[in-house]
């Protein structure tokens, strides 16, 4: 069975590689049946805070990327860790090592002079046991000194490192803590984790993790470093580029389903589909769509994703999602409960907007009440002429059966009487019904707001 991992460090907001991280882990755990588990790095104390580790939490709720079990803490393992680090000791594998600081900066010095590679090499190695009970040490993996170690990933292929390139890492400081790289093997292997997908930056440590495994006997899991999001123009990704937080998308009005379809094209791709569902994504994804090539973050691709899933969400969802994002805003007039006055244009203009502000601006029709406050742009319409066209069309629109069919008649026969064209007679008409001069067609408004209310207001506006 499958079981993948997320494993941030508390130590900022969800960004958008991270939640891109957490989607790829969801979508290969959950598409095959397996355990997606969540670990929080909370090792580094200092940098590490229960607001990022809250801000984490909210992001992957709103993505929808749910995760079995409670969260791991890794510092909350630290004993654990400790525990391992001296199992190595007792199988030879690892050692004490007492050197001082001193002691390393002048082998360091030394190497430099002599042109050797400054890697710390302990003179404790290969000491028998060595024990001073009243010295300070840390503990040491033994690296391989010949060879290489070969990392299969699948995305970037065989990766092979020197083994003259590793050192003997620490695993346990001399005040009986653990590293990050001792922790992440061990809490790895206890949450038996099988899959690892996490940003290429981690790569080369993949090669010094494995030491750990192979020092325990456990088996190294299967490894997958996806390469990391770059902006638009290539570079490193800044906010400029979109290097924002899970939620600060949530609050710009992307639906959740559109940014899982969004982050899942970051890098990856399945043919020529850019459009997709979940269930889609869940089937389809696969290391081997994973490109080795920096991704680029692309907003224009975002907003049409997203204008296509608010299209084809249903009515329900879909209000449901509107009134979670109203409640984190605060420049929109717009409250959890107009959300009733929404619904009935909801079919209507839907398909027209790429973010949920686009359907507040376009049910302002129906979440205004008269008399209608009419904009400076949409009052030119109402000039004499225009007043007088809507005062002889109202009667005429008052016994019209309230049908799209029947109302289009009535207006293109007005129109037909008069000889004059109906883009004449739009104008005035969004003005009076909506106060503005960008609105859903009219018969969409005259539909949702019904007969008594469109005559109403096209009264008001004739006088
Ligand atoms: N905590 C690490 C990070 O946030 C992830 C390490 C890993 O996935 O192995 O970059």
């Amino acid at each position: 069975p499958v079981v993948t991992r997320f494993a941030p460090s508390p130590t900022g907001y969800l960004h958008i590689g991270g939640a891109r991280t957490a989607l790829f882990n969801w979508l290969y755990a959950r598409g095959r049946g397996g355990k997606f588990l969540l670990r929080i790095e909370d090792t580094d104390r200092e940098r590490s805070t229960p607001e990022a580790h809250a801000a984490i939490l909210r992001g992957m709720k709103w993505l929808g990327l749910d995760y079995d079990g409670e969260a791991v803490s890794q510092f909350e393992r630290a004993p654990r860790h400790a525990e391992v680090a001296h199992d190595m000791l007792s199988n030879g594998r690892a050692y004490k090592c007492f050197s001082t600081q001193d002691e390393i900066q002048a082998f360091r010095d030394q190497a430099k002079e002599d042109g050797r590679s400054t890697l710390f090499q302990s003179p404790w190695r290969d000491v028998a046991a060595a024990d001073h009970p009243d010295l300070p040490y840390v503990i040491r993996v033994k690296a391989p000194r010949d060879g290489e170690t070969v990392i299969r990933d699948q995305v970037q292929g065989d990766v092979t490192f020197k083994n003259s390139t590793l050192d003997d890492m620490i695993c346990l400081r001399s005040d009986g803590t653990p590293t990050y790289m001792l922790a992440v093997v061990v809490d790895d292997h206890d949450m038996g984790v099988t899959h690892v997908i996490r940003g290429d930056d981690h790569l080369a440590n993949a090669a010094r993790q494995t030491m750990v495994y192979e020092a325990m006997g456990w088996d190294v899991p299967v490894w997958a470093h996806i390469p990391l999001i770059h902006g638009q123009d290539g570079k490193k990704l800044s906010k400029r580029h979109g290097a924002l937080g899970a939620e600060e998308y949530k609050a710009m009005g992307y639906p959740a389903a559109a940014m899982r379809n969004y982050l899942a094209r970051l890098g990856w791709s399945h043919g020529d589909d850019e459009f997709f569902s979940d269930t889609q994504a869940l089937e389809w994804f696969d290391f081997n769509g994973i490109g080795k090539g920096a991704a680029r973050f692309d907003f224009k691709k975002l907003e049409n994703l997203s204008g296509q899933h608010i299209a084809a969400e249903e009515n329900a969802a879909l209000l449901h999602e509107i009134a979670d994002w109203a409640d984190v805003q605060s420049d929109v007039a717009f409250t959890r409960d107009q959300i009733s006055l929404i619904e009935p244009g909801l079919d209507a203009i839907k398909g027209n907007a790429k973010k949920f502000a686009d359907i507040i601006v376009k049910s302002h029709f129906n979440l205004i009440s008269r008399p209608i406050e009419i904009e400076e742009k949409a009052a030119k319409y109402l000039d004499d002429v225009s007043r007088c066209i809507l005062k002889e069309l109202t009667p005429q629109l008052q016994n019209a059966s309230w049908t799209r069919d029947d109302l289009e008649a009535c207006a293109n026969d007005f129109c037909a009487a008069h000889e004059m064209k109906f883009g004449k007679l739009a104008g005035p008409m969004r003005a009076a019904l909506a106060g503005r001069a960008a609105t859903p067609s009219v018969f969409d408004m005259m539909l949702v707001l019904g007969r008594e209310e469109t005559c109403a207001r096209l009264r008001d506006a004739a006088e």
